[in-house]
């Protein structure tokens, strides 16, 4: 930690990133720390190659994250959700990297491997048993004795409540609730987070809920249930792929599957699983997302194949899931 306040303080101009596909934890952990970092004087940018999905258009300066990377020098990039440059999904990330002076990691994924072998100045801060990158963000504004206003708190509580899935999956732990206290003693609510992320959506949207609900296959025997999405459906009914998110949730409250899995045929013509499990189910769904070339956490991990050619149908990765890993 202290090494990390070192880097920061180092650093005047900051650019902080996070993963592809950003989630509520990687948007309200860059938004809340660049938040903070900016209260203390440094100049921030944050970029994600992905589009942030409009669901998050509630929190405070959302519109600074940047789909551009500005070649400018900087001193430090923060990256955040995410310890592995290949899940930035930014293309030529090592040069970027290399022209910087300093380099900060914060997450909370299990990982094998270390960016910061090939990097001069460079500091982690990674638990993967905190419930998410916001939380450790939280550890470390406090620490630098940055005041949490209101805004950061909204961020920061919008990653943690997404990432412990409304505080109901097995990370939920006592830092979490305590973390959220702080940030309602600041004036942030958990019921408005809730209401923008999960009860903003449209009836196309639901409707192909339904659809992917009513094709849900189990199989007894390896206890998978599965289902998809193709881009057909999404382009039939105008919905957009971030208003899937949570769906695989739903799918994965059926008692009797062991884990569940939805595929989902993206736009740039990849194929996107998203993998689930319980903890008394006693699965590590990373698992079989490592295998397929992603990764993530043992009860909720996904991965990307991609489909160029069109060539794999849904019905051939389910098979080969199976085949592979189970
Ligand atoms: P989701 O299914 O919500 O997209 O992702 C669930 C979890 O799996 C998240 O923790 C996310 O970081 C991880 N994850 C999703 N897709 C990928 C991927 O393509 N690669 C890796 N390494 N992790 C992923
Ligand atoms: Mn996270």
């Amino acid at each position: 930690m202290q090494q990390a306040i070192n880097l920061i303080q180092s650093s005047e101009n900051i650019l902080i990133l996070s993963h592809k596909n950003p989630d509520g934890d990687a948007i309200g952990s860059m938004l809340g720390s660049a938040e903070g970092l900016k209260s203390i004087g440094k100049k921030v940018k944050c970029f994600s190659k992905d589009i942030v999905p409009s669901v998050f258009d509630f929190l405070p300066e959302v519109s600074q994250i940047k789909n551009k990377i500005n070649p400018e020098h900087q001193n430090l990039i923060v990256l955040l959700d995410c310890a592995l440059f290949s899940r930035t999904g930014i293309d030529g990330i090592e040069d970027i990297v290399s022209s910087f002076d300093n380099l900060l990691i914060i997450d909370h994924h299990p990982k094998n491997k270390t960016e910061c072998d090939n990097v001069k100045n460079c500091v982690e801060i990674i638990d993967h048993k905190t419930s998410s990158t916001a939380v450790l963000v939280f550890n470390l504004l406090k620490e630098m004795k940055i005041n949490i206003s209101k805004d950061i708190a909204n961020c920061l509580l919008t990653g943690i409540f997404t990432d412990t899935g409304g505080f109901q999956h097995n990370n939920t732990d006592s830092e979490s609730l305590q973390a959220a206290a702080e940030f309602m003693k600041k004036g942030s609510r958990v019921d408005k987070i809730a209401k923008n992320i999960f009860s903003t959506k449209s009836l196309a949207a639901i409707k192909l809920w339904g659809i992917a609900l009513e094709r849900i296959q189990t199989d007894p025997e390896n206890g998978m249930a599965v289902s998809y999405i193709n881009k057909s459906d999404m382009d039939n009914l105008g919905v957009k792929e971030e208003e899937l998110m949570g769906l695989v949730n739903v799918i994965n409250t059926i008692s009797d599957a062991k884990f569940s899995l939805l595929l989902t045929e993206s736009m740039n013509n990849k194929i996107k699983g998203s993998l689930r499990s319980e903890e008394y189910k006693g699965i590590d769904v990373s698992r079989i997302a490592r295998s397929l070339g992603g990764g993530g956490h043992k009860l909720a991990s996904g991965f990307e194949i991609n489909n160029t050619d069109s060539s794999k149908s849904v019905e051939e990765i389910r098979k080969a899931i199976l085949k592979n890993n189970l």
